[in-house]
């Protein structure tokens, strides 16, 4: 088998470097040896002397010993460091629990170090642990201690808040080893955290966070194996983001069969693949049998000791057996016990026949013999959740994906047929996916138009409706068609089961992607909904449990009376069918007892229902977390809860891995520490905190990502809120530290470009609170700043004319005096400016030429036809970027034209008549006034540019071109508003529908051109266009993009932050094959240059450079 390595995710597959990710067996065992130098201080598992409890095996009542309290940690040494030395232990512990959590009754009475949620004070052991790993492991920037960025981090996406003391930013195992070693040695608890899009709390801490994400390229390499069977992934990939790298691998190797990973969460676009093995993630596909557990086929762990275990390498495998025979030997008796444990056995096996992430992953301790302790050890690390180990590595067999699929959305009566049809299936059928929707969330289907037409039978339908969206897919059609006539079989067959309208027909399977998407796109957006509709102050909470699929009807029943009971009246209740898997989904607040109290009995019945009468999975996939820490010795029983005890002090005596989550000696655990959603402001406090937009957002190296800004912004709105007599001293300091830290982090380097709301669930535009933000502190106090607005708003037309010449000159001075020259002086003026002056480098624009327009007016006729088709005339929308900005110094490419110019020969190839607007240079959308908050500044451009666009373009009969596609996006919606029937062109739409099929791409390029679709093009959905465009420009050859979301230009603030760019396009690898890029932004393009180092500019140039006039109307059939 082939073996093609590939570096850094966002590289094509064609031009990735040859990277060797597996170590030789040589450097793993030395790794295995040398951390075998450190002591592992494991103590032998504690015999088990401690109170006795009531509780259940396999839903059978039994009296048994709870598990001992794990032995007190070593005291710690008392040294001081900086940033820690002058905080008295007592009050930051105790100012951390006053702010940031509302908490049942928590005991702050003890000033002693506890290793417990609240009470980890700083007694100087975290001073101490900073001091060992400053510089010598890891450099200080990368060592979080403020108040506001550790606050951010204490964010997850569940409704536990825990502020870590520290954040460290690892990059590599060997950073992971040695701090493993240091936190073991001063008993400062760490935790993992990949994207923190956990719902269970246990991606949160009071103590240490490592942050293995959003840190560069770490943690980001990928080896795909062979035709793409296999994977060897680091965890700080995203899911789909490994989804993708096996389609690139396909399509540039031609292979037939699609592979993808085999967990499959509805998160998995957000989610990183470290976080779906430690949380043994699944979905709606996936089922048990293609889950982490089943399709792991390798792993490398740190463990607490430091030492590396690689399981696919012999000598790492020997090497540890000897090294760690403890632990090994540990094992080896707890698989011997269980599996001489018939009745445990059986009960391992009947729980893992459905979905469970609840507790360890005791499956791995049956399903292979003692003899195999390091497979047993690879599979324990599955569900894990950061407490056993550090998974630095995983190889995963890839499941196929296959084209061929078809989906039907079944209407029932009841949820007994619903859930009874979802039974069936699964016994009789091969049926891929079947999600079921109870009457509650078939009602928020109701509210999709497509949905109404597709189903008519959910309007207005009965209490107790339910549906199933059914799929099948199939290797081909003639097995895609196979498949639904089973299902179709199976449903009509079955005599106990009714449909709604009595005729399973009439729900047809479509593989039609226009219809299927429309079910699938409504079975995602019911989490949403949910968060979108709930009340301002209170929290999304999303449970996760399962059971026979037999018993689902039954138990639906009963959890949906139990909701209404509890008076949850806005809970719903859908999920894995097939797997017998349900979420239940509602809003609660935690803003006083009576509300943590009512939560609480209902979480204590839930549990009730779902472990004790109905035998099922607490946690289907989300993983027990702190959630349900309190209840695995309800679902599991006692037997197997104290051999989970035992297991986790095998690998982590001291508790220094994720303490507190799976296993938790406090019953109370999962209603302490909860998260308060204090209201902000309208435009997030919808926000879910999911950290869907994180990945999008170009300061999340650099600051904060959206989810921080929100988190830490609804903190300084509940500060603010708060009476005057209620604010104490700490408050206020901390408020102002807040407002101080935030400048930079918060509102500075928001790039405001609503990346984040592509991602996010609930639509949140995380830039739209910011702009008002700037606009409200402008307001506030810069008097100055707004009377220059003015001056330039009024005075657009002069400047606009300046701008060109004094690029030119800056542009004559750089290449007399040097760029360097240039960037130090600007840099120093930005500087003292507040960041006003933008930065100066090396693909700065020469001053724009001119190009000769004819100016349009009202009563402008269409110019004579090109060939034989029909006449065309466009209103040319120049914006301010393109008529100021020339190309680059150097850029051979562009031939010294500005986009103005190329378009004019491009208009006059395609005999296009395109006329420019009146007054052109004193128009601007008001997109620069509008970033930066100069919000009447933006305005009054819009509405000028606006009445200008209505009068030229004859109130919308003529379309209209923009050559910059963020200034279209910009002016379009206002426009419209104004006059519905306005049509606005990008310069690959204008190119595709106008100049097309006017022109012969006849000297097209043979080789493959970068290209970056800046982020308004991809929010008007132009992505695709881009891409067929350029690769038809390119002979077919499919282009390289740059991967990035947004680059953090807007306009010119990546200018003004260079950090910003440079932290966003950090990730920006072309291949070395690859000579120049297109885009459609001139400042995107500059910035894109800067970083790659090859010129980027207008794609218009590229459509220029490969078309020549069409001949003949033959020549285009
Ligand atoms: C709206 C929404 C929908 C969701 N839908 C689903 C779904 O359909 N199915 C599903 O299963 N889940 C779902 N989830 C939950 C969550 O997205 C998944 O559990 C996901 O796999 C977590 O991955 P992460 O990268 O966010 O991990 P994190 O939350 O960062 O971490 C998860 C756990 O893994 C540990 N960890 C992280 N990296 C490592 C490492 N390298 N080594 C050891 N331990 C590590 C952490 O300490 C933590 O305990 C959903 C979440 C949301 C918000
Ligand atoms: S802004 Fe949206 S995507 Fe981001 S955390 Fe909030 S809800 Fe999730
Ligand atoms: S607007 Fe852009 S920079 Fe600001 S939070 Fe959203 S994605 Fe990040």
């Amino acid at each position: 088998m082939g073996l093609l390595a590939h570096k850094g995710a966002m590289v094509p597959v064609a031009a990735a470097a040859r990277l060797t990710l597996a170590r030789s067996a040589s450097a793993a065992a030395a790794a295995s040896s040398s951390s075998s130098a450190v002591p592992p201080g494991a103590a032998p598992p504690s015999s088990g002397a401690g109170s006795t409890t009531a509780a259940t095996t396999g839903g059978q009542k039994q009296s048994s010993a709870t598990p001992p309290p794990p032995p007190p940690p070593p005291p710690p040494p008392h040294l001081t460091a900086a940033g820690f030395a002058s905080q008295p232990a007592m009050k930051t512990a105790a100012a951390t629990q006053h702010q940031v959590t509302v908490s049942a009754a928590q005991d702050l009475s003890s000033s002693e170090y506890q290793n417990v949620d609240g009470l980890r004070y700083d007694d100087g052991r975290y001073a101490t642990f900073v001091e060992s790993i400053r510089d010598t492991i890891v450099p200080p920037e990368r060592i979080i201690t403020d108040a506001v960025r550790t606050y951010a981090y204490g964010t997850d996406a569940s409704f536990y808040r825990l502020v870590p003391k520290i954040v460290v930013k690892v990059h590599n195992e060997d950073e992971v080893s040695q701090i493993l070693v240091q936190a073991n040695k001063h008993q400062t608890p760490v935790t993992f955290r990949a994207a923190g899009t956990s719902l269970s709390g246990q991606a949160v801490t009071d103590s240490v966070l490592m942050k293995l994400s959003h840190t560069g390229d770490h943690f980001r390499n990928y080896t795909i194996h062979g035709n793409g069977e296999q994977i060897t992934v680091e965890p700080g990939l995203i899911g789909g983001e490994i989804n993708r790298l096996l389609a690139a691998h396909r399509r540039t190797c031609g292979h037939e069969q699609q592979y993808k990973i085999g967990p499959d969460p509805s998160s998995i676009d957000s989610c990183m693949i470290g976080g779906i093995i430690a949380n043994n993630s699944s979905g709606m596909c996936c089922g048990v049998s293609q889950n982490t557990y089943h399709t792991l086929k390798d792993m490398r762990i740190v463990l607490l000791d430091g030492a590396v275990l690689d399981t696919a390498d012999e000598a790492s495998r020997a090497s540890f057996m000897k090294s760690h025979a403890h632990l090994v030997s540990g094992v080896v008796d707890l698989a011997t016990r269980i599996q001489a444990d018939e009745e445990l056995a059986a009960l391992i096996r009947r729980k893992y026949s459905i979905k469970c992430t609840t507790g360890y992953s005791l499956n791995a301790l049956v399903d292979f013999p003692p003899s195999d302790p390091i497979e047993i050890i690879k599979r324990l690390m599955i569900g894990s959740e950061g407490t056993l180990g550090f998974i630095s590595q995983a190889t995963i067999n890839t499941v196929p994906e296959y084209d061929n699929k078809a989906s039907a959305f079944v209407v029932f009566p009841t949820v007994k047929d619903g859930a009874g049809a979802a039974s069936v299936l699964r016994k009789t059928t091969m049926v891929d996916a079947v999600e079921l929707f109870d009457t509650a969330s078939l009602r928020e289907c109701e509210g999709n138009a497509r949905m109404r037409e597709l189903v008519p039978s959910i309007v207005g339908c009965d209490e107790g409706t339910t549906a199933l969206l059914i799929e099948c897919r199939g290797k081909d059609k003639a097995a895609l068609d196979k498949r639904i006539a089973e299902v179709v079989r199976a449903i009509k067959e079955a005599d106990h089961i009714n449909v709604t309208g009595n005729d399973v027909e009439a729900y047809p399977f479509s593989e039609d992607k226009d219809v299927f998407n429309v079910y699938w796109d409504v079975r995602k957006g019911l989490i949403p909904i949910v968060g979108a509709a709930r009340e301002t102050g209170t929290s999304m909470l999303i449970e996760d449990v399962a059971c026979d699929v037999d018993k689902l009807g039954d138990m639906m029943e009963d959890l949906i009376e139990m909701f209404k009971r509890h008076k949850y009246h806005d809970a719903s209740c859908f999920g894995h069918a097939l797997e017998g898997n349900l979420h239940l989904v509602f809003s609660q607040g935690f803003r006083n007892d009576e509300e943590i109290e009512r939560y609480s009995q209902m979480m204590q019945e839930l549990c009730e229902i779902v472990a004790d009468k109905y035998g099922g999975s607490l946690k289907a996939e989300h993983s027990t977390g702190r959630n349900v820490a309190p209840f695995v010795e309800m679902e599991w029983g006692s037997k197997a809860y104290n051999l989970m005890w035992e297991l986790k002090r095998l690998f982590d005596p001291h508790g220094i891995l994720n303490p507190g989550v799976i296993l938790n000696e406090d019953e109370d655990v999962h209603k302490k520490a909860l998260k308060a959603s204090p209201p902000a402001d309208a435009i997030v406090d919808r926000c879910i905190e999911c950290g869907f937009c994180e990945s999008n957002c170009p300061s999340r190296d650099l600051s904060l990502t959206p989810r921080q800004r929100i988190t830490v912004y609804r903190e300084m709105s509940r500060l603010r809120a708060m009476d005057a007599s209620e604010l104490t001293v700490e408050d206020a300091q901390r408020l102002r530290e807040f407002e101080t830290n935030w400048t930079y982090n918060g509102e500075q380097t928001c790039a405001a470009d609503g990346m984040c709301q592509e991602k996010c669930p609930v639509k949140i535009n995380t830039g739209e609170l910011i702009k008002s933000i700037r606009s409200r502190n402008l307001a506030e106090g810069h008097a100055t700043e707004l009377r220059a607005a003015d001056f330039a708003a009024r005075n657009w037309g002069t400047l606009d004319r300046l701008v060109p010449t004094g690029l030119g000159i800056a542009t004559a001075a750089a290449s007399v005096l040097g760029d360097g020259v240039l960037t130090s002086v600007s840099k120093a003026l930005n500087s003292v400016s507040g960041g006003w002056v933008p930065v100066w480098n090396n693909y700065m624009p020469t001053g724009a030429k001119s190009a000769h327009f004819e100016v349009a007016t009202n009563a402008s006729s269409p110019a004579p036809a090109a060939a034989e088709l029909p006449p065309v005339e466009a209103i040319y929308l120049m914006a301010c970027p393109a008529r100021t900005m020339g190309p680059a110094r150097g850029d051979e490419g562009a031939g010294g034209r500005s986009v103005p110019q190329v378009l004019r020969s491009l208009a006059d190839k395609a005999d296009v008549d395109l006329k420019l607007m009146p007054n052109a240079t004193s128009l601007c959308c008001g997109l620069a006034f509008s970033s930066r908050g100069l919000q009447a500044a933006a305005e009054s451009k819009g509405d000028e540019m606006v009445d200008a666009l209505v009068k030229a373009t004859d109130n919308g009969r003529i379309p209209v071109v923009c050559d910059t596609s963020p200034c279209m996006a910009h002016i379009q919606m206002s426009a419209m508003a104004k006059s519905p029937s306005m049509q606005f062109l990008e310069p690959v739409e204008f190119t595709q529908r106008i100049l097309a099929p006017r022109l012969d791409f006849s000297n097209p390029r043979n080789e493959p051109v970068a290209i970056h679709v800046p982020c308004s093009s991809k929010k008007l959905g132009k992505e695709a266009a881009f891409g067929d465009l350029v690769s038809k420009c390119c002979n077919g050859t499919a282009p390289v993009s740059s991967g990035i979301p947004c680059c953090g230009m807007a306009g010119d603030r990546g200018l003004r932050y260079p950090q910003l760019t440079a932290s966003s396009l950090q990730h920006l690898k072309l291949p070395d094959n690859i000579k120049d890029g297109y885009s459609t932004s001139r400042t995107c393009e500059i910035s894109l240059s800067n970083h790659s180092g090859k010129h980027f500019r207008s794609v218009l140039y590229l459509v220029d450079e490969v078309t020549t006039p069409k001949k003949s109307s033959s020549a285009s059939a």
